[in-house]
């Protein structure tokens, strides 16, 4: 049986206990994983501390950048082992993990390393009361040791995105990845000595969130900044954690998001689309919409399309280049979603497809599938409606003007993504700048380019990354005033 350890100070290190790493695909022990301790998480902390001094952070600009894009080729060199370690431990199709995850990873280290390299700080020259002059320009130092925590959805996608541009700005940093889905941050650890990253500039620990390691390394003195992506309910926890110490957080929470179909959208497109932004990954990209509105003209045709649209969806071994449909992450998150399928029906929707388990044959048979669910025919005030289940599920609802889809879609404590689907040029911009959102997608969903914000309002998130904006949350920067 495969083992996963901790990496601390270049060292892959046992923990005093194991837990098991499951395979959703068919519910198999996969590997048992080395939780760290609250003497790890000491050391890892301690390791990166020792690192940064050691000359991590005082490296030049174009020598960390050249060390990042090192990182990014050996991950495609280990192209493979990447997707995987991802399909094992997520179950999900290896065509999402070689079009999706890899290649991202590889693409957050290339675009922080370029991005580091070329972004500038402003100058103001000034004038001084006696009539004289000032210059002030600001220089960008790391700000220490970053303790950076994520989710199982996009393991390798959402990590490497923040300890990219953590090194870049001359951090060191500590993981924690999800229990859930500990082998790429693992693989990662391999990757980064292979790159030639010095020891104890990244170091990983594994294990759970409270009273484990996730709450020992946002509790920890030595950290001086806390980066995390995952349910709203933790961010507030770890909010709670770091309150005495003040130390800087970046919040990427979860969503309910919502999709606006207009009459005058290309309908082919709008129903390829949403089903993408309900299904893909199973639901479980915090970016999914799980809200539908769609204008009434063309409300019954868009509903019995997108239903027809999903008997596509296919599961199968997740090995297999045909299936495009995944398990969920573990037993406890099926029995989750299927609460709510369970609540769907009391509040009186309607399923018009899927809204329950899948006959399985075989060791798929153990896996923890659900159908791809549409609802519609609920109140807008019911819990479906309104909380986050983070599953293949979409509930679907009329609207008749702009106004009121705007207010209905805006209506929830969330905030992070729109999706509005218009021929009317007009309608999209007017529609998007609406959104109480911290992005909106016309005519697309989930199009990303990293150097643009993305985070959430609301119950979504405190805080931008992407870009310059990450740039910014992982430095602190020192502005200069000399009186000339
Ligand atoms: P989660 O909050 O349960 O866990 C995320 C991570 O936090 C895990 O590593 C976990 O061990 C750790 N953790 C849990 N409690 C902790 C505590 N008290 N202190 C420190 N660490 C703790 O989330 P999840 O179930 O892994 O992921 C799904 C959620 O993530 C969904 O809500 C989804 O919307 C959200 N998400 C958001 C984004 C985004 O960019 N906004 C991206 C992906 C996922």
């Amino acid at each position: 049986m495969k083992s996963i350890q901790n990496y601390i100070d270049g060292n892959f290190v046992r923990g005093k206990q194991d837990f098991a790493d499951v395979n959703p695909a068919d519910g198999s022990v996969i590997a048992h994983v080395s939780e760290a301790d609250q003497y790890l998480v000491d050391a890892a902390v301690r390791a990166a501390r020792k690192a940064l001094r050691g000359g991590w952070g005082r490296l030049t600009v174009r020598e960390r950048a050249a060390r990042l894009l090192k990182v990014a080729d050996a991950i495609e060199s280990r192209f493979d082992c990447f997707v995987a370690a991802e399909v094992a431990d997520t179950g999900k199709p290896i065509t999402l993990a070689s079009r999706l995850d890899v290649p991202r990873a590889a693409a957050n280290f290339r675009v922080f390393a370029d991005l580091i390299k070329t972004t500038g700080l402003e100058s103001f020259q000034s004038e001084t009361p006696d009539g004289n002059t000032a210059l002030n320009y600001a220089v960008r130092k790391p700000l220490g040791v970053v303790g950076i925590i994520t989710p199982w959805n996009l393991p390798l996608l959402l990590l490497t995105w923040k300890v990219a541009p953590a090194l870049a700005c001359g951090n060191t940093v500590v993981v924690k990845p999800s229990e859930e889905t500990p082998a790429t941050a693992t693989l990662l650890a391999e990757t980064m000595q292979q790159a030639g990253i010095p020891s104890g500039v990244y170091n990983v620990v594994h294990g759970f969130g409270p009273n484990s390691a996730g709450e020992f390394l946002t509790q920890h003195p030595d950290v001086n900044a806390v980066t995390f992506t995952g349910e709203s309910q933790t961010g507030g926890a770890i909010m709670k954690s770091v309150a005495a110490s003040l130390k800087p957080v970046s919040f990427e929470l979860g969503g309910k998001n919502a999709a606006i179909v207009f009459a005058d959208c290309d309908f082919d497109d709008a129903v390829a689309g949403i089903s993408d932004a309900v299904f893909l990954n199973s639901g479980q990209i915090c970016l999914c919409m799980e809200r539908v509105y769609v204008q009434r003209p063309i409300f019954d045709r868009f509903v019995e399309a997108l239903a027809r649209k999903s008997q596509d969806l296919r599961i199968g071994s997740p090995m297999e280049n045909t299936t495009n449909f995944g398990p969920l992450i573990s037993s406890a998150h099926r029995e989750k979603v299927l609460s709510y399928y369970r609540l769907a029906r009391e509040e009186g929707a309607t399923a018009v497809f899927g809204g329950g388990i899948p006959q399985l044959d075989g060791p798929l048979a153990q896996g923890f599938y659900v159908q791809p669910t549409i609802y519609t025919g609920l109140a807008e005030s019911a819990r479906c409606v309104k909380e986050e289940i983070f599953g293949p599920v979409c509930h679907i609802a009329p609207f008749d003007t702009d106004e009121e889809a705007i207010n209905m879609a805006n209506d929830t404590k969330y905030g992070l993504a729109a999706s509005i689907w218009t021929t009317s040029l007009k309608r999209g911009h007017h529609v998007a700048q609406q959104m109480n959102v911290g992005i909106t997608w016309v005519n697309c969903w989930f199009l990303r380019d990293l150097r643009t914000p993305f985070g959430g309002a609301g119950l979504s998130g405190i805080g931008r990354e992407g870009g310059i904006h990450s740039l910014n949350f992982y430095s602190e920067l020192n502005n200069i005033c000399v009186r000339l």
